[in-house]
């Protein structure tokens, strides 16, 4: 059973007038049990306590102090691990296999410990020289980097744990005190880390405060509060764009990790047998992840042959239970979902695509959310279902010309989240990749993912880097100070 309680001001608490919503496990459509809905009150509750531990403890000041805290939650996360995982495979409906990697283990060990490892490395302050810019005499400047104050954690249901930690980590590492709101889907993996904050961990109360809510509108309150100095949002651009609109009056700092729509460019001289069936990688966690790579771009001249080995590695795809290990793809995370990506497969129908396999629920799964893994051939990309993230277990094999048209398919999308490109020579991979607008890429089957790796997107892919140095100066302020030179 999971933990229906918030995190507010250190006390696990319920909602304002005991209000509470379902969680459900889109594998069997069975319900879980309960999760606590905040309330706009609830949330600017919890505003209020992360401002004051903020503006009243020495949380900010004391690095040593927030190293410790951070490792024993570490601790108390790696001693509920088993059970966590059981819990994200049941509310996410993420393939057990998936949390043996991205899902749980990969974040669990390095998300929290290396912001942790950086706070006494981490360049705080740095000399500039001495100069005299005004011809009035020297002075010696100084560039200090402290936290932001307030930073309000907005995440999505796809990968919950692994985005929870990569923003709490550099977050709390730099200092800042924070407000989480979970996606209502995906609401317990968060209230068991309140928990585990507030019952086995010295962090001072309001340096984290964590506030599910059924409703997505009581995530409006962070926007627009002035006691909230920064948003930190991962999930669709459109929510990305509405946060960012709302945040406009208060002028604090939006960062965001949207949607995508990343390529899978194979050059001409890449080994086709061995590069192409791999594409079916998107149909991990039934293809809900922002940095999949469903546009696979193949030469014409070739494309028969790369649509018939996409067709037969999907048909390969072991899906359906998500408890089971031998599993690779699970159910969509809901209902609505699943009706969004069956919208989107009868749309590339209408478009003109054709759809090589799968295209509709699968018969032998009547309960739970699935969605059969499909290729959708014949795609050009000014088709929606080219342009748009579609967030299922959906590939569009669209042919190219010779590399600069491949260069511009890529290139033609309002995204510009992530890729692969591979060659059979990793000098042209690289050179092909500096003309790509995506914030990472893999190359030769290479992986660019890790704490200290900084991960974001171009364009409509969103604002800021999550991890890396670049993640951990994303959560902090720039002063500049000056004094007569002695
Ligand atoms: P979503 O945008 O619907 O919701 C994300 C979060 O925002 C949820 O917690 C939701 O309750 C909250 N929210 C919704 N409206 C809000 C508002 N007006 N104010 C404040 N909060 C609000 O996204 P989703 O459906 O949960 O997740 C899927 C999307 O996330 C996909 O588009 C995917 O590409 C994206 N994503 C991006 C990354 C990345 O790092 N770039 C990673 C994972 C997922």
């Amino acid at each position: 059973m999971g933990e229906l309680r918030m995190l507010i001001d250190g006390k696990l608490v319920e909602a304002e007038g005991g209000a509470t919503f379902d969680n459900l496990n889109p594998a069997t459509e069975e319900v879980l049990g309960q999760v606590a809905s905040g309330s706009a009150g609830d949330m600017a509750r919890a505003v209020a306590a992360a401002r004051r531990a903020f503006d009243t403890t020495d949380w900010g000041t004391d690095g040593a102090f927030r190293k410790k805290c951070l490792l024993e939650l570490q601790a108390a996360l790696e001693a509920e691990k088993e059970e966590l995982r059981a819990e994200l495979v049941a509310e996410v409906g993420c393939p057990l296999l998936s949390t043996f990697g991205p899902q749980l283990d990969a974040p669990l060990r390095e998300a929290l410990t290396w912001p942790a490892a950086q706070i006494e490395s981490f360049p705080w302050s740095r000399s500039i020289g001495v100069a005299n810019p005004f011809g009035i005499g020297d002075s010696e400047r100084e560039v200090w980097k402290e936290p932001l104050g307030v930073v309000a954690v907005i995440v999505p249901w796809n990968f919950p744990v692994e985005i929870i930690l990569n923003k709490l980590g550099p977050a709390l590492a730099m200092g800042n005190t924070v407000v989480l709101k979970p996606a209502p889907d995906t609401s317990w993996n968060a209230t068991r880390i309140g928990r585990l904050i507030a019952e086995e961990t010295g962090f001072p109360p309001g340096v984290v405060n964590i506030v599910p809510s059924r409703d997505h509108e009581v995530g409006e309150v962070l926007s627009t509060s002035p006691d909230v100095d920064m948003i930190a949002f991962t999930g669709s651009t459109a929510t990305g764009r509405r946060i960012m609109a709302a945040s406009a009056n208060t002028l604090k700092p939006v960062f965001l990790e949207l949607g995508g729509k990343s390529v899978n460019l194979v050059l001409d001289d890449a080994d086709f047998a061995a590069t192409v069936p791999a594409a079916a990688a998107v149909c991990m966690h039934a293809g809900q992840g922002c940095a999949m790579a469903t546009r696979l771009l193949v030469p014409k001249a070739r494309y028969d042959a790369c649509v018939e080995l996409a067709r037969s590695a999907f048909e390969q795809v072991a899906y359906g239970d998500p408890t089971d290990a031998s599993n690779f793809q699970g159910p969509q995370v809901s209902k609505v979902q699943q009706e969004r990506v069956l919208g989107y497969i009868a749309k590339g129908r209408e478009e003109g695509a054709r759809v090589v396999t799968g295209g509709g629920v699968p018969k032998h799964l009547p309960k739970g959310f699935y969605v059969e893994p499909t290729v959708f051939a014949d795609v050009d990309n000014s088709m929606a279902i080219a342009q748009e993230e579609i967030f299922g277990p959906v590939l569009c094999v669209i042919g190219y010309d010779d590399e600069e048209d491949a260069i511009r398919i890529a290139n033609d999308s309002p995204y510009g989240l992530s890729g692969i490109i591979t060659s059979a020579s990793l000098e042209r991979a690289k050179r092909v990749a500096r003309r790509i607008r995506t914030g990472t890429l893999g190359l030769n089957g290479g992986i660019w993912y890790g704490p200290d790796a900084p991960f974001g997107g171009y364009k409509a892919s969103g604002i800021g880097r999550q991890c890396g140095i670049e993640g951990l100066e994303m959560f902090t302020e720039t002063k500049t100070v000056g004094w007569p030179a002695g």
